[in-house]
């Protein structure tokens, strides 16, 4: 079923997760242990990122480097089809225009097709580490919009062979990022909105946040597209903090702020375990005000880390 067709039929907020696929090697068992625990909170979809490949630098035996191109966590197509055969949930995968060429990403839409997945997250993707911006594949998107343009266009039948007869329609459910502190890209907040209104009127269906840590941005983020004219579910993304690393850490990632509250209680923590109960204790919050708004899906970043959801979600009615 579409993330849309289970938020239009829930009556309650819904609660889904977010996983990474498991660093190469390390095994599909990996995942289900992540899954394993978040299954009694009956997510309708489980999300599943897409890692584009990296330049790295190998020493060779006579001493010198070579430049080699590597992906780390493979697997986003198969590890989503293996998820909705163990659990019986949906799956949404997520596509990046990085590092594809426009047939590459139209063939790995047909085989999403073939294997039962009507749900997809399209992103452009971050610049390659080695990158100073972001730079398109040769014959690749350059933003979201065109690769959300590319998926509506197979929606309708019509692929890259445009003088195909007969071709049949896909029918993807898309889903698109939204930023309630804004893309660090975008000039401002206004134009950012604009940005992700063009996305909704190319046919995405529903939005996505960038986690979040104070709930007022994330209001006053869906009231200014409500204001734009963008209509469609906006569901907010979370992540409960449980280590103080990650306090450096997500804003240089995500560039997202910590409200001035949340790094007052982390400043009275002695230990780690506070700091971990501080971190779980602010989620709950954030949550419980979210579904108080009736948002329409709680979405929880695990970056493959589900104990902490757990302790949130478990709190929740
Ligand atoms: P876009 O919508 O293309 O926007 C990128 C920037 O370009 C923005 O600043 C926007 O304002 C600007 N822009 C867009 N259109 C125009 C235009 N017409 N003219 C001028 N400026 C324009 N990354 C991954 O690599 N893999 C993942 O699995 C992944 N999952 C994610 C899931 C969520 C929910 C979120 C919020 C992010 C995720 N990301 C992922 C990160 C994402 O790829 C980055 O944030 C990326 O930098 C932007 O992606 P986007 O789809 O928002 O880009």
């Amino acid at each position: 079923m579409k993330v849309t067709e289970h938020i239009s039929r829930a009556k309650k907020t819904l609660f889904s997760f977010e996983i990474l696929p498991p660093l190469k090697g390390a095994g599909i068992q990996t995942i289900y242990h992540t899954l394993d625990p978040l299954m009694e909170f009956k997510p309708p979809f489980i999300n599943v990122t897409y890692h584009r490949s990296e330049f790295i630098f190998r020493k060779t035996a006579d001493g010198n480097f070579e430049k080699k191109i590597v992906r780390k966590r493979p697997g986003t197509a198969g590890l989503s089809t293996a998820i909705m055969t163990k659990y019986g949930v949906d799956a949404v995968p997520h596509l990046i225009c990085g590092g594809f060429s426009i047939d590459e990403t139209e063939d790995l839409l047909i085989e999403l097709d073939f294997l039962g997945i009507n749900n997809v997250l399209l992103l452009r993707g971050d610049k390659m580490k080695s990158e100073e911006v972001f730079t398109p594949q040769a014959d690749g998107h350059k933003n979201a919009l065109d690769l959300v343009k590319q998926t509506v266009r197979m929606n309708k039948g019509i692929y890259l062979e445009e003088e195909l007869n007969n071709a049949m329609p896909t029918d993807f459910c898309i889903g698109v990022a939204g930023y309630p502190e804004k893309h660090y890209e975008a000039k401002d907040m206004n134009s950012d909105i604009q940005n992700l209104k063009e996305k909704i009127d190319a046919g995405a269906h529903y939005i996505v946040t960038q986690m979040f840590f104070n709930n007022k941005k994330y209001f006053e983020f869906v009231a200014a597209c409500r204001a734009a004219g963008i209509t469609v579910p906006i569901i907010p993304g979370l992540k409960p903090l449980t280590n103080k690393k990650q306090i450096t850490n997500l804003p240089k990632i995500f560039f997202i702020d910590f409200p001035a509250e949340l790094l007052q209680q982390f400043d009275l923590c002695k230990t780690d375990d506070d700091f971990r109960q501080v971190g779980i204790n602010w989620s709950i919050q954030q949550c419980k005000e979210l579904i108080q708004a009736q948002v329409p899906v709680l979405h929880f970043y695990t970056m493959s880390n589900s104990s902490s959801v757990v302790q949130v979600v478990s709190q929740l009615d």
